[in-house]
């Protein structure tokens, strides 16, 4: 077989290019659909007033997670914040979750109450409520699909889409924690000895193990209208900031030196990463958000920062397309951002 003539696998397109053709394939005949396939979540409109948020994440033990060093309430917290995170990306309020279940028979009961407590503290902390799922057998290892639904008035939707040229992009919070947090987990799973943690491998640990939805600063954005575009940072900043510019059909200029590193990621990478920067772009989970806005509404995002008591910051500038997507470096030389974030099927890993 000549190589034009082999069939192409999931491993050549990865994971995004996988969700383009199915975006090809799937055009929705819904005038209500105001936003399908391609952003954190559906938005249907239900009425002139409001719209309906939709959005579901698959969590597989072995791939998502390793119950070799996480409980259940983590792995039931984490994956909550994640399904939460996409309502907050869009400005959203989420309301209701649905959980699906496949189970290995040999799980016992206690372990599966655990997990509920743990995905009930962040729902609870918002006031969303479970209002289904489903259950089945499964023959190894366990499988979470959570579905959650919020609401958002329509013009006030926060998309990947609006980002314009000349707004400035900001980052809530800092990068690069939760992967942190994860490689200290993973490595001493793997060690299998016990060592009291230092207090920065601690705050690693739970900033991955326990991360916060953005969800206040997502409805401020859009209530105020402050922001143009948003995503949150689930994949990474690289490949986050890709879709984004994909989805605007824009360019970006990053500044590495702006980049929030927290004193304990750095703390980190200076033993095991030698580049924070890289690690801070690879780093993935991090459940923050990404958003651009107008120069003007700089003042108001500063107030709101102060506000939330969240840091934001402003780390580059939209720019043309054709510009590209690139990284300002110190002494104002600069390079090609690549992604280096997580795809479920490109054979290419992160280097970090
Ligand atoms: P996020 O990381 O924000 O959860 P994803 O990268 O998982 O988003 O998905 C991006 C977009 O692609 C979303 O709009 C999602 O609904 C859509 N999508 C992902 N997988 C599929 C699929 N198998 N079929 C249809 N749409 C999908
Ligand atoms: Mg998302």
């Amino acid at each position: 077989m000549t190589p034009a003539s082999q069939p192409r696998t999931l491993q050549t397109i990865g994971e995004f290019g996988l969700i383009r053709e199915l975006q090809k394939h799937c055009q929705t005949l819904h005038s209500d659909v105001i936003q399908g396939i391609g952003d954190d979540a559906a938005l249907l409109r239900t009425s002139h007033k409001e719209a309906l948020i939709a959005s579901t994440d698959l969590a597989i033990e072995g791939v998502h997670f390793d119950l070799a060093f996480e409980s259940f309430k983590d792995v039931g917290h984490r994956l909550a914040v994640a399904n939460i995170s996409d309502i907050a990306a869009m400005g959203g309020t989420p309301k209701y979750l649905l959980l699906a279940l496949a189970i290995p028979p040999s799980y016992a009961v206690s372990d599966l109450r655990a997990l509920y407590q743990g995905f009930k503290k962040p729902c609870q902390a918002h006031d969303i409520s479970l209002v289904g799922g489903d259950t089945s057998s499964s023959k190894s290892g366990l499988f979470l699909c959570f579905t959650i639904l919020g609401h958002v008035p329509p013009k006030q939707a926060l998309t990947r889409q609006s980002a314009k040229v000349g707004d400035k992009v900001y980052v809530t919070g800092t990068l690069g924690d939760s992967k942190a947090g994860l490689q200290i987990l993973q490595r001493q799973a793997k060690q299998q000895t016990s060592h009291a943690d230092q207090p920065y491998e601690r705050f690693l640990k739970k900033r991955h193990l326990r991360p916060t939805p953005r969800l206040a600063i997502g409805q401020h954005l859009s209530k105020d209208r402050l922001a143009h575009a948003a995503i949150d940072v689930s994949d990474g900043l690289s490949g986050d900031i890709l879709h984004l510019c994909q989805a605007s059909q824009v360019g970006v200029e990053l500044w590495a030196s702006h980049l929030p590193i927290s004193r304990q990621c750095q703390t980190y990478t200076a033993n095991h990463c030698p580049n924070p920067i890289d690690f801070a772009l690879a780093g993935g989970e991090d459940y923050e958000l990404l958003f651009t806005i107008p120069s003007r509404n700089q003042g108001k995002v500063s107030d709101l920062s102060r506000v939330l008591k969240t840091k934001m910051t402003c780390i580059g500038e939209i720019k043309p397309k054709s510009f590209g997507l690139r990284l300002k470096l110190k002494g104002g030389t600069s390079r090609n951002i690549s992604r280096q974030s997580y795809d479920h099927f490109s054979k290419k890993r992160s280097k970090f």
